[in-house]
């Protein structure tokens, strides 16, 4: 697969493909800002969230926000990395992937306000929250499509060297 830095750098490509388009078809503002802003949550909420040591997405909460977070980030998604295996459908596959991971998150996260009680906004969820989910599948979608180019390509590459070596 592509380094943590590779995909990284293809989601802020994506992020920015996403604002130039929604200036040029002139969505509303806070639609652009939504869907922008989801796009660059796939930073943290990436499919490599999988793999069961620490990746990008643990490193980028650890330099920019301590100690404390990425042992919370990580205590977090321990039991998603130990539960599917690393490039699954269930957590790599477009749109399912993605559905899976927020469905995770938001269990977690009612999960904690559930024991300090307080009431998890399931019936009024914020207006930007379909437009941000669909940035969010946008980054996962090129993260997928980037490990498809680069699984085809090593691929290919074994097959030359195959055929060269004799
Ligand atoms: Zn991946």
């Amino acid at each position: 697969m592509p380094s943590g830095r590779v995909h990284a750098c293809l989601t802020v490509l994506a992020a920015g493909g996403i604002l130039t388009a929604g200036s040029l078809v002139d969505l509303p503002t806070p639609t652009v800002i939504a869907m922008t802003s989801g796009c660059l949550a796939g930073l943290l909420i990436t499919p490599d969230l999988d793999v069961d040591v620490p990746v990008n997405s643990h490193a980028v909460v650890r330099r920019h926000a301590g100690l404390l977070p990425w042992l919370a980030w990580r205590l977090l998604w321990l039991p998603y990395a130990k539960t599917i295996p690393h490039r699954h459908w269930l957590s790599h596959a477009p749109v399912i992937g993605t559905l899976i991971r927020v469905a995770y998150m938001s269990a977690v996260i009612w999960l904690i306000l559930t024991l300090l009680g307080i009431p998890f906004p399931w019936h009024s969820p914020p207006g930007w929250t379909g437009w941000a989910l669909s940035g969010l599948m946008i980054a996962d979608a090129v993260h997928w499509a980037a490990d498809l180019w680069y699984s085809s390509v090593r691929r290919a590459v074994r097959r030359f060297i195959r055929l060269a070596g004799g």
